[in-house]
């Protein structure tokens, strides 16, 4: 069964041999995730470098995602590296003072935070195990109570779900990672912590400014201010990450699952691809084996018909990165091929009107029994538009140009064929056999001509 669900691995440590990278690669790697987050710069170059030489060696195109760390906020440091406990109704200080905290206080180093809390807005601390309230704001102090207690040490990050942020998306470390990032061609840049989407229109801004490059950009939904915009945000971005580790933390965590849902729906109306992200097989970081659990969660990603699901962990530090790659490959090979045999109607059902050419071309080719859709893509647009429509076969497309066959490579059911000549000749015939179609109807979209012809 050919494989419509992509699969984004992110890269590290454990997988950034030569070696392993082609491994995982032949296993079926179609993006790689580099986080800057850990490593920057010249480090992160490299990689890139090594990426794009593995992939042209195995004539594969494989996109290069690099995901920016964002304004990720922390408070400041204790006077001991001791933790401190922290217990339910006590009293607790956030305040402007760099000096080493302790049980009644710590500094909160970002003013632009302090100036955004408002009475009853809740901080969450060590993935949510504290929990504070503010009782009151002052310019250079907010007074809060704990309503769940844990214990606290420096450098600890918070998230504000109650919040609207009121800082810049990109941190000076951003704007260095992302100068240096942009110098290396990604095929996308994921940005973390997205509010609003003049956050996408600011950082669009910036990489326009430094390059012709045509850079496509994921937002991070994370925050709960990013889900109640999230129409705005995803016309804004060129698609959608559902990063489910820190949404899991900003809203009750059992909403999570129908906000992911909500959200690939709503990106198959907008034509935007999405991946889900993170933990997805978190226990391969040791174990030879997904739990059940896993592999449901990653079958559930296919049925919902996403465009990719994603590696965090058990590939960047597991101890059998390419063993992961192969799991994931075969959950999802399975769940796509059930998923089309046993269709939902649900899960088909898009709201795009009756009279949209790309709902056209997947009614022609579905009304016609036809085996693939050529499409020959200038840039990524019409591939894209076909591919959020989930005609269920492929959508082989023919690139002359790299970087739009590595973008398409994240795309669900669409199989990017990089060949200038077949580009060149329009040869949909050869393009259908060379990705192993011997017979049967294609459905040819060349520009905004559509046509059938009959492959024998
Ligand atoms: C997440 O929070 O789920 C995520 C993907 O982001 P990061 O790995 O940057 O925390």
């Amino acid at each position: 069964m050919t494989r419509f669900t992509k699969i984004t691995a992110s890269i590290g440590p454990n997988c950034e041999s030569r070696d392993v990278l082609t491994k995982m690669i032949k296993a079926g790697v179609n993006v790689c995730r580099l986080n800057f987050s850990h490593d920057t710069g010249d480090v992160q170059g490299a990689k890139i470098d090594l990426i794009r030489d593995v992939a042209r060696g195995l004539n594969k195109s494989v996109a290069v995602l690099i995901d920016i760390q964002g304004p990720k906020h922390r408070i400041g440091n204790f006077e001991t590296e001791n933790h401190y406990p922290l217990k339910i109704g006590q009293k607790f200080i956030l305040d402007s003072d760099p000096t080493p905290g302790n049980e009644t206080r710590v500094q909160l180093p970002d003013a632009d935070v302090m100036k955004s809390l408002n009475i009853g807005d809740r901080v969450l601390l060590n993935d949510g195990k504290i929990e504070l309230k503010v009782d009151a704001v002052f310019d250079d102090k907010i007074e809060t109570t704990v309503v769940r207690g844990d214990e606290i040490w420096s450098r600890r990050g918070f998230n504000l779900p109650d919040t609207d942020i009121n800082t810049e998306i990109l941190t000076p470390k951003d704007k260095a990672d992302l100068e240096y990032a942009i110098t290396k061609k990604p095929d996308y840049v994921a940005l973390s912590f997205v509010q609003r989407a003049e956050d996408i229109a600011f950082v669009r801004d910036f990489i326009n400014a430094r390059t012709s490059h045509p850079i496509k950009i994921i937002a991070k939904i994370e925050r709960p201010n990013a889900v109640e915009r999230f129409v705005d945000i995803a016309t804004a971005a060129d698609g959608i990450m559902i990063a489910r580790g820190d949404l899991a933390v900003e809203l009750p965590f059992e909403q999570v699952p129908a906000v992911s849902r909500q959200i690939i729906r709503e990106c198959r109306k907008l034509n935007r691809p999405v991946i889900m992200a993170t933990q997805m097989l978190s226990s391969m970081v040791h174990s030879e084996f997904p739990t059940r659990a896993e592999i449901s969660d990653v079958a559930n990603a296919a049925y919902l018909r996403a465009d990719s699901t994603m590696t965090s962990e058990e590939t960047t530090i597991g101890d059998n990165p390419v063993n992961v790659i192969e799991t994931m490959n075969k959950i999802l090979s399975f769940s796509d091929g059930d998923a089309i045999a046993n269709p939902f109607d649900w899960s088909r059902i898009d709201n795009v009107p009756e009279n949209d050419w790309s709902r056209s071309v997947s009614s022609m080719a579905y009304l016609n029994k036809a085996v693939a859709i050529v499409v020959f893509a200038r840039d990524t647009e019409i591939a894209t538009q076909i591919s959020c429509r989930r005609p269920d076969i492929p959508i082989v497309a023919v690139c002359g140009d790299e970087t739009v066959a590595n973008q398409l490579a994240l795309l669900r059911g669409v199989f990017p064929l990089c060949d200038e000549y077949l580009y060149a000749q329009r040869d949909a015939f050869n393009a259908a056999r060379q990705f192993g179609i011997g017979i049967g109807k294609l459905v040819i979209v060349d520009d905004d001509k559509i046509s059938l012809r009959t492959l024998d």
